[in-house]
């Protein structure tokens, strides 16, 4: 018995031995555990510190890349779209022309339109429009247009540009060649998503005619006459604003010389269902003088009186 007590003494100073030894152990590992936290918690902050600044400094690069290799600064991708209508429409208004007027007057008017084009700076604009305006001889009429229309397009929050595409020589005036060239030399620069062709003596007077693209082509002026042709051949249907918001105040003028009237038109017009595929944006042939980027509009100078040699 008393060996049977002697080891049970032993065994029992064993237990309490391992027993202290484990929880030594525990205590070290815990106490272990602790101090390398208390080194890791700084060394986890500054790698989150790292990180953060090589990610935000990514960022700013990526940003820099945008605005220098866009030639038009892009929206930032954290803006939020421009709303459906804009706040700054007025509505309607009377117009008037100060024959006075200069080129200098209209850009210290519109300081945020740069080489002919605009982009909203509060929210990421909802179309980007490149408006075309064919033109010869016509340079009061256009200054009195882009007096006009800039503060227009900028009260309707979008992102634009003004592409005046001019016919050089004396030959014909050939209105909707030269919108073919500016719709091929626009899409050359930008990724407009809406074309708007617009005459150089037509000024809109209401800026809830929004200058914007439908799935269906639009008439922005309502009350003249338009026959509609090619588009309707294409399935598509023209759309028309109510006709008190697409009011325009057309400036006069005398016929000019080079824009004679066509005899062939109605001819022509009969014609279009045969040719419409084959004759316009596909077999437009010009040759290109210059292209400009004014303060104010682009400028593409075409010459049709020569065929361009075919390389
Ligand atoms: N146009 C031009 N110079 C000309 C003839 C026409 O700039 O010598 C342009 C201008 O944009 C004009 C459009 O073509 O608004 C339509 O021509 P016009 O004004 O003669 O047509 P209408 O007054 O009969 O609509
Ligand atoms: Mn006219």
């Amino acid at each position: 018995m008393a060996l049977g007590l002697n080891v049970f003494n032993l065994f029992y100073k064993l237990k309490v031995l391992v027993l202290v030894t484990l929880f030594v152990m525990v205590l070290w590992t815990t106490f272990g555990y602790l101090v390398d936290t208390r080194q890791e918690i700084p060394k986890a902050k500054s790698m989150v510190e790292f990180f953060r600044k090589v990610t935000s400094l990514q960022h700013s690069q990526e940003e820099e890349k945008i605005e220098s290799t866009a030639d038009v600064p892009m929206v930032k991708s954290f803006q939020s779209p421009c709303p459906a209508l804009s706040p700054y429409l007025r509505g309607a208004s009377k117009l008037s022309f100060k024959p006075s007027v200069t080129l200098e007057e209209v850009q210290k008017e519109n300081p945020q339109v740069a080489k002919g084009r605009y982009h909203p700076v509060e929210c990421s604009a909802l179309q980007h429009v490149a408006i075309l305006i064919p033109h010869r001889n016509r340079e009061k009429h256009l200054l009195y247009l882009l007096q006009h229309l800039h503060p227009f397009l900028q009260r309707q929050q979008l992102d634009y540009g003004i592409y005046v595409i001019h016919q050089a020589g004396n030959t014909k005036f050939n209105r909707a060649k030269l919108l073919n060239v500016g719709y091929l030399e626009a899409l050359k620069e930008a990724n407009w998503d809406c074309f708007i062709f617009h005459d150089v003596d037509l000024v809109p007077e209401n800026d809830f005619n929004i200058y914007m693209c439908d799935t269906q082509p639009k008439h922005l002026v309502v009350g003249r006459n338009n026959t509609g042709y090619r588009v309707e051949m294409q399935k598509m249907k023209v759309v028309r604003p109510p006709a008190d918001v697409a009011r325009y105040t057309m400036i006069f003028h005398n016929r000019d010389h080079g824009n004679e009237e066509n005899r062939e038109r109605m001819k022509l017009l009969r014609q279009v269902s045969r040719t419409w595929k084959t004759d316009g944006l596909n077999s437009c042939s010009y040759k290109l003088l210059s292209v400009e980027h004014n303060p104010l509009y682009i400028n593409i100078t075409v010459d049709f009186s020569v065929q361009p040699k075919v390389s």
